[in-house]
Parts: C-alpha cells; structure tokens; sequence
C-alpha cells in the first residue's frame, strides 16, 4: 500500500532560492509512495508558478501548509486561509503541531482550525503527543476528544491523525517502533484513520514504522536534507 511521506519544512529553508533547489529535487524522486512537502506559506507560490507541471501534474507530490486560520476572509492579521491555501492548489494542512501548541494554541483553536480545513476540502493532519515524563495514552485521549468534537462523522475519517511524543520532535531521540506501535493501535481502537508517526525519523529506521503499521512518516529536519528524504521516500 502506498505510503503518505510528509515533509514539514518549518521555517526553512532561509531563501527562496534554496528552497526552490530542495523542492526539485524532491520532486524528483522516484518513489511508489505519495509526498507532500509543507513548506512555509511564503514559498507556496513561488512553487506553483515556478513549476506547475512537475508540482500538480505528478500526483505523487502534493503540497501542503504548516497551519491554516479557521475562516476564510477578515481582519486577522498575519493569518492565512484555507481557501487561500486551496487557491494555490494546496491539498493537505498540518493541524496543531506541538510547535504551535507551544505558542499558546489551544484545543479549541486546534478544533476549529480542523472543521474550517475540511470545509474547505483539505485533509488535515492532526497532530498529538505526550510531552517528556506525560502518559501518552492519557494526552492523546484528551486531546483527540476536544479537537475532533466537533466534526462530522462522514468528516472525522478524512482527518490523518500524526503521532508526534513532542520529545522525540528534533532532539534525535526517536521512539522505538515498537513503543509507537502501542500508541497507534490506542488510537486506532477510537479511529479508523490514517496514522502516521513523526519525531527524529531519518533514513535508518523510516521503514520500521511503516512495517508496523504506520501508514506513514512526517519528517521534519530530515526533509531539509534532499539525499537523506530521497532515502526515506524511496525505501519506505
Ligand atoms: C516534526 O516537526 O513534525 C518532526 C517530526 O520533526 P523532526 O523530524 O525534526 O523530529
């Protein structure tokens, strides 16, 4: 089965210029597998006019955002869209990252950022994750039930849930497939959704996941270095 490979670029890279170079030659990657880079929303356009047939006519590689507001139009300054994201032809958004959650986003925000998403018709990637010395299970349950209260049932199964323990996002200290696999099949004993894991994956152990169960991976510093996505992508 085809395996959802998303790259989470954060606020990188520095210049457009280096951000077009690492975008074709992700885009070049010959793979079975889906991907779809989110990079920051400032580049999102540069990439549509840059190369509009290599980015939207190879349905291997869509795009994606970081976050997205929760309406479509008005004085909220700084904020971006859905339907600006899908005007670009975005198709995915992140939802609720812990490095947002950090910056005070509440599972309120996060809820309704999730039912404008898929109003719009995006596929929102949801987010959750125990922090160092938390009971995942325990996080989990509770985030998952304030952030999909309110969304329908036909909806609820559009919505990829990610797996992220936010002490395992950048520090290299990845959780064992194995200790991650308990977590999926919690979560998949609520939800039959798609379920990805993402914390510290690098090429190394990217298929130990996906051979668990794991429907796919969302990578962040390694999706910065294209030699070490390709691997990824391309062995998973
Ligand atoms: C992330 O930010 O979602 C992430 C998984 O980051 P990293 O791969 O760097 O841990």
């Amino acid at each position: 089965m085809k395996k959802l490979i998303i790259a989470n670029w954060k606020m990188n890279p520095g210049t457009l210029i280096k951000a077009k170079k690492l975008f074709n030659r992700v885009d070049k990657i010959k793979t079975k597998n889906k991907i779809v880079i989110c990079p920051p929303f400032v580049y999102i356009s540069k990439f549509k006019r840059a190369k509009p047939s290599q980015a939207y006519q190879n349905s291997k590689l869509q795009l994606g955002a970081q976050d997205c507001f929760w309406t479509e139009e008005g004085p909220y300054t700084g904020e971006i869209s859905p339907s600006m994201l899908k005007d670009l032809r975005v198709a995915y958004v992140i939802i609720g990252h812990s490095e947002r959650r950090a910056l005070s986003e509440t599972e309120e925000i996060i809820e309704k950022k999730l039912r404008a998403a898929l109003k719009t018709g995006l596929t929102p990637i949801l987010c959750v994750g125990e922090k160092k010395g938390e009971n995942a299970k325990r996080v989990i349950n509770n985030q998952l039930k304030k952030d999909l209260k309110g969304i329908s049932k036909k909806d609820l199964k559009k919505v990829i849930i990610a797996y992220e323990p936010v002490w395992a996002i950048g520090t290299g200290n990845f959780c064992s497939a194995n200790k991650a696999n308990k977590v999926r099949e919690f979560i998949k004993e609520k939800l039959d959704n798609k379920i990805l894991y993402g914390g510290s994956v690098n090429s190394k152990i990217a298929k130990d996941y996906l051979k668990i169960g794991f429907d796919g991976l969302l990578i962040g510093n390694a999706s910065l270095d294209a030699e070490e996505f390709r691997k990824i992508a391309k062995n998973a």
